[in-house]
């Protein structure tokens, strides 16, 4: 078994095994060791190898999933090797006869379709890397919908960066040659977990052509579209991956479709992080756009809406039909509250048929795309009146949503009420579905109706009423009686009748010839049953396979029904309004609110949020945002962004009218953090990040900088800021916000002709600040930050110190302040630590002597004494 066990293991380098034994998946060796630790489960040794333990662990077959789940978390591949025959066929060949034994799938972040392993709203995308022809190609493949989309990409950098930000893949496989490439890391370092390095051979993008012709059976890929080399790469990859992982079920994938450049606006993943759209930046789900805008209530619903916040539109139509959508559905409120009841019952079709689609599926999936069917005939009637008023892209939807009658009618009459998970446990068809099975059936239920007659009778005959006949995986079918009563069965001529088989502490246990014939015809009805059951369920699968071509819109129509609904609902909710979205290049916000913000702030109970205007059209397209610490500069450089993303995702926005001309590419450099993990400190990837802004910021930009230079010293910072003011004032001419705490960059604005200084308005009463959250027109002259500081509970002596140095640094040029700040340090004075004291007053006699000291009139050896002197008023140690 060992041998068979390091064969199968030598095949599938680099993954976890998880080798089948009865009830169990059982790991060997490091396997073991790594796995009882991740799961922490106990680990037990079995047998011995090259002289030593092999370390062992296992987890029941029948809750493997959940340990399944945490290893893959963990970013473990795991090799699934399965029994491929009955224990008792291998006894025939001999007793030491093996069980056949092979992987029958490995399982692998990209590859999952599990429920229990998936989380149900969010994508799980496979991605691959490939280079061939001089250039690069992105891949990926949503396992649950087959949809593959390529993506051309010039060379490592920004812009592959940015795409797989917006992908963020669960799993990226690159070749064994590419990873070599230093740039590699410095481009995905941050995703470096996520990769998966194969062989160069998956990659040759001439085996990718092939292998894609045949699997979509064409002769030449030109239908689909011009590919680059890199992209069919990168395609073949991911086809040879599944193929390889699956162990050749492949499911039905979508033909390649290719994302055109410039179809969604470009968003770097520093910008995303930073945005916190859908992670905050301590990576938890709340507090992010995505949760706060999010009411959807079907799992590819919620899928979708991520991905369109991932990608907002660039395309002013586009976008309009997605808000023409939105729209209705605000003014059709019954409508909506329908619509959404029905999505609420509606299970997720699309995972439920990759499963299928996989071999993977049970009779629950089955019963899902039958439930699925119903709600979307459901709401095709609730949507029918509306078919003359509604938006082009309902109508499309409603189409979408199809007419599935002949296979709901298949599958409900097909498929029994109650349902198993697995195939194996049988009983999921219907009876009345299928009469050969239904007599089979009845033949398993007559003999258990049978041994129930003859439990009575031989309860009579024995006069033992308590004998009754059980049954159980070893013994099957058995008479059991205590033990006290078993003498009765064993004396006289019942010896013949009952055979004794098993005698436990309460128990004896016999069979009988009669019950044997029983248990043989009850045993064949059964087998024979579940073999029907699943050829009708390979039949049912087949058939569902068969349809994708119109099942998947309709899948995706309910997804799109669900986004449009949820946002509908989420405006009236939070009374946001449409965005009007132009080809210009307007930005105009009136009464701008950030929509993460304004809603903690309500639920908190705390204040209310104040809303702001923001109008960067042509004569002011670069705001210098001033103003004290914690005024609220961030709050409205960020909310300015998210409502441009949210415009241009199809969205309604928290404001009361926005008027926008499409952005191309947002950039954000907000906050700071270290990169140490790449090697960068903070200055550093805060100058990374601005570089790359000013390097590729265009016209149709829009900019967000908060606090430039901050992290170095006070004039290198400013120095820099203004660089960069005057960069994207006069180099760039994009749309922005500038946010900093060097007030004398406002003197910029009588030099730059569309540059405008705001500031946050605040209130000065008794000493108090009062925050406004307004913005206004002007700029700001101090920071207040000591004010910040005291509420932030500092030490009373620092703050009452710090408002004493703000006043001398205040008061006249800054060298001469900090020089006599520097006389004055507080550690030389009676304050100060004891010891300090000490020293202190002995360095004030050297001074005191020194000062009474008058060189001119001294001799040579005056001069020596005196020294002599000051020498022995230092400490003794000195
Ligand atoms: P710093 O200069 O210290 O970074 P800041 O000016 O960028 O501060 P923010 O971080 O934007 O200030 O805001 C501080 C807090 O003020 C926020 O956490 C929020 O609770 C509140 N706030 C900001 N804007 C508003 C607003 N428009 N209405 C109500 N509260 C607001």
């Amino acid at each position: 078994m060992m041998a068979q066990y390091h064969d199968v293991k030598r095949a599938h380098p680099g993954c976890m095994l998880f080798y089948r034994m009865g009830d169990f998946y059982e790991l060997f060796f490091d396997d073991a060791v790594a796995a009882s630790k991740v799961l922490n489960i106990a680990l037990t040794k079995r047998g011995r190898h090259e002289g030593e333990d092999i370390p062992m662990c296992g987890v029941p077959v029948h809750s493997h999933e959940s340990y399944l789940q945490r290893l893959i978390r963990h970013g473990f591949r795991v090799a699934i090797c399965e029994q491929l025959e009955d224990p008792a066929e291998a006894r025939k060949r001999g007793g030491k006869a093996v069980v056949k034994r092979d992987v029958i799938r490995i399982v692998t972040p990209g590859t999952i379709t599990e429920d229990s392993l998936l989380d149900a709203r969010s994508a799980n995308y496979l991605g691959a890397l490939a280079e061939a022809g001089g250039g690069l190609g992105l891949g990926w493949l949503d396992l649950s919908t087959g949809a593959v989309t390529l993506q051309p990409v010039a060379a490592v950098g920004q812009i592959l960066s940015m795409a797989i930000a917006r992908l963020d893949p669960q799993e990226l496989l690159v070749s064994e040659k590419l990873i070599q490439r230093s740039e590699l890391f410095e481009w995905l370092g941050e995703w470096k977990d996520r990769l998966s390095v194969q062989s160069n051979s998956l990659f040759d993008s001439e085996n990718g052509r092939l292998r894609l012709q045949t699997l979509y059976g064409v002769g030449t890929l030109d239908a689909f579209g011009a590919f680059e080399r890199a992209e069919i790469a990168a395609a073949g990859a991911l086809v040879a991956y599944i193929d390889l992982t699956q162990k050749g079920k492949v499911p039905r994938l979508q033909p390649p479709r290719r994302v055109s450049p410039g179809s969604a606006m470009d968003i770097d993943a520093a910008t995303r992080r930073n945005l916190e759209l859908t992670r905050t930046l301590s990576g938890e789900r709340r507090g992010s756009l995505l949760s706060a805008i999010d009411r959807t209530v079907f799992g590819p619903g919620a899928r979708l809406l991520a991905d369109r916040l991932a990608a907002p539109l660039t395309d002013v139509v586009a976008i309009d039909e997605r808000l023409d959508l939105v729209e209705f559905f605000v003014r059709e409120e019954r409508l909506r509250v329908d619509i959404r009841a029905a999505l609420k019952a509606t299970p997720d079709l699309e995972r439920a048929m990759s499963r299928l689609s996989l071999g993977r599926g049970g009779p629950r999936d089955a019963a899902a795309v039958r439930d699925a069917l119903i709600q979307a005939e459901n709401m095709r009637e609730v949507l029918s009146p509306f078919s003359e008023t509604a938006p082009l892209d309902l109508r499309r939807l409603t189409r979408n949503l199809g007419e599935h009658s002949t296979l709901v009618q298949r599958l409900s009459a097909a498929l029994a009420s109650e349902l198993p998970i697995l195939t194996r446990d049988g009983g999921f068809i219907a009876r009345g579905y299928s009469l050969p099975l239904d007599e089979l059936v009845m033949l398993r239920d007559e003999g258990k109706r049978l041994i129930a007659g003859l439990q009575a009778r031989y309860s009579a005959d024995t006069g033992v009423n308590s004998l009754k006949i059980k049954f159980n995986n070893v013994l099957g079918y058995h008479i059991e009686v205590s033990a006290v009563q078993a003498d009765k069965l064993m004396t006289g001529a019942r010896r013949e009748t009952f055979i004794h088989r098993q005698t436990t502490a309460n128990a004896v246990r016999f069979s009988t010839v009669e019950l044997a014939d029983l248990e043989r015809k009850i045993s064949e009805a059964g087998d024979r049953a579940l073999a029907i059951e699943l050829e009708l369920f390979a039949v049912l699968t087949t058939e569902i396979a068969g349809r994708a071509e119109t099942l998947l819109p309709t899948a995706q129509a309910l997804a799109e029904l669900d986004v449009a609904a949820a946002l509908a609902e989420l405006a009236v909710e939070r009374a946001y309004c449409r965005p009007q979205i132009s080809d210009d290049l307007a930005f105009e916000i009136r009464k701008g609110r950030h929509p993460v913000v304004e809603a903690a702030l309500e639920e908190a109970g705390d204040s209310r949020f104040v809303a702001n205007d923001c109008d960067l059209g042509p004569e002011r397209r670069l705001w210098l945002l001033t103003g004290p610490n914690m005024a609220g500069k961030s709050t409205f450089l960020r909310q300015n962004a998210l409502i441009a993303i949210m415009a241009q995702m199809g969205a309604f926005v928290p404001a009361e009218a926005v008027r926008l001309g499409v952005v191309d590419r947002l950039f954000s450099r907000v906050g700071a953090a270290d990169d140490l993990a790449r090697g960068r400190s903070t200055f550093m990837v805060e100058m990374v990040e601005t570089a790359a802004i000013l390097n590729q910021a265009g016209l149709r930009a829009l900019v967000i900088l908060d606090e430039i230079g901050r992290g170095t010293a006070t004039f290198d910072g400013l120095s820099i800021a203004w660089a960069c003011v005057e960069h994207l004032h006069e180099h760039i001419g994009c749309r922005g916000l500038f946010a900093t705490h060097y007030h004398e960059l406002t003197m910029l604005a009588s030099k730059l002709r569309h540059l405008a200084c705001h500031t946050m308005r605040i209130k000065e009463w008794s000493g108090d600040v009062v925050f406004l959250h307004e913005v206004a027109v002007g700029s700001a002259d101090r920071s207040y930050g000591v004010h910040v500081a005291r509420l932030a509970g500092l030490p009373s002596a620092v703050v009452a110190r710090a408002e004493q140095v703000l006043k001398i640094l205040e008061t006249g040029e800054k060298a001469a302040g900090v020089a006599r700040l520097a006389e004055d340090l507080p550690l030389f004075q009676a304050a100060a630590r004891p010891v300090a004291a000490a020293s202190v007053a002995r360095v004030s006699e050297v001074e005191k002597t020194l000062a009474d000291l008058n060189p001119d009139d001294m001799t040579p050896r005056a001069a020596l004494e005196a020294l002599y002197r000051l020498r022995s008023l230092l400490p003794k140690n000195k």
